[in-house]
């Protein structure tokens, strides 16, 4: 994780698109709304139901002479509270399609099984007691969602075209932040709403995710947000809308220092696997982030699970069999 601008900062918008940040109360800050201003309307990550996120939403519509009833459909890009929590309000209240990449529908439909995390989490060495302070924050934002109900919901799949806002965008769904994570991109005018799959001053979190068909039980998160970089490099948007913080272009110097910030990351939890001989990577957390508490734990392994992916795979780390999970430097 880091602050400074990763890619080069854009200041103007484009027509026909509203850009609209609204509250979260997560660290990370704003989440960016965009509204596609032409038929068929549509929201693209409408916020939370948390302050007054809902009535600023629709004063930013108001100043683009259009209501909630005017909105077709919202697509969400990932099934992070941030950014679905108000998609089934904003659903209900204007008789309108909600579409989110395929894999994230338990998210939105609040099906989530949490018990297979339970598991996923015991083997990373995650005491106990901070697994039930995870339970108390997933039930305080749920608080703070509104879950879509199935039959509003339209499932995209990658390579699927999606026409919104007068124009036809390609559906990119990209595991690595969120496993059904989708993007959309205009190849007209090279506009790339990315979600939080490119931002231009974090690096995505690699969050933990259940894959009930992997041997370890979860996704292997960095190693697949990595594999799904040279896509975007390829597509060369001339402006990427970002899930947060300011829109930028560049893409491929943004994923030039991504590649070196997770390289350097990845060589200082190594420094620390061979410092302590061997460690769990809840240890590992404890370590390279000693200050964090709370949800931010969870947050913080899943950073280092995903490093010790790429060392594993560069045959730098191996795994032990015991539960917990101990790694150690070959
Ligand atoms: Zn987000």
């Amino acid at each position: 994780m880091s602050s400074e601008p990763l890619a080069r900062l854009v200041e103007h918008m484009p027509d026909g698109i509203l850009y609209v940040p609204l509250p979260t109360p997560f660290p990370v800050g704003p989440v960016n709304c965009y509204v596609l201003l032409d038929a068929p309307v549509t929201v693209i990550d409408p916020g939370m139901i948390w302050a007054d996120s809902t009535a600023q939403f629709e004063a930013a519509l108001a100043t683009a002479g259009r209501s909630v009833a005017d909105v077709d459909q919202v697509l969400v890009t990932h099934g992070h509270p941030d950014h679905f929590g108000a998609a089934g309000w904003l659903a209900d209240e204007a008789d309108a399609t909600v579409l989110c990449g395929r894999a994230e529908e338990p998210k939105l439909t609040g099906q989530m099984d949490r018990a297979r995390m339970g598991g996923i989490v015991g083997r990373l060495g995650i005491p106990d007691d901070m697994q039930s302070t995870f339970r108390s924050f997933y039930e305080g934002v749920r608080e703070l969602t509104h879950p879509v109900s199935a039959p509003r919901l339209t499932l995209l799949d990658d390579g699927d075209t999606l026409r919104a806002g007068g124009r036809d965008w390609q559906v990119h769904v990209t595991p690595g932040h969120s496993v059904g994570h989708a993007s959309l991109y205009d190849p007209e005018t090279r506009v790339l709403l990315s979600g939080d799959h490119l931002l231009a001053c974090i690096t995505p979190n690699p969050v933990l995710e259940p894959d009930p068909d992997s041997p370890d039980g979860r996704r292997r998160s960095l190693v697949e947000y990595l594999a799904s970089l040279d896509r975007f490099i390829r597509l060369d948007p001339l402006l990427v809308l970002p899930g947060h913080g300011p829109r930028f272009c560049d893409v491929p110097s943004l994923t030039t220092s991504m590649r070196h910030h997770h390289d350097a990351r990845a060589d200082e939890i190594l420094g620390i696997v061979e410092r302590l001989g061997d460690a769990t990577p809840y240890e590992l957390s404890g370590e390279l982030f000693p200050n964090i508490a709370d949800f931010a734990v969870m947050l913080g392994v899943s950073e280092v699970v995903g490093h010790l992916d790429l060392l594993e795979d560069d045959g730098r780390l191996v795994r032990g069999t015991q539960h917990p999970q101990r790694y150690a430097a070959r």
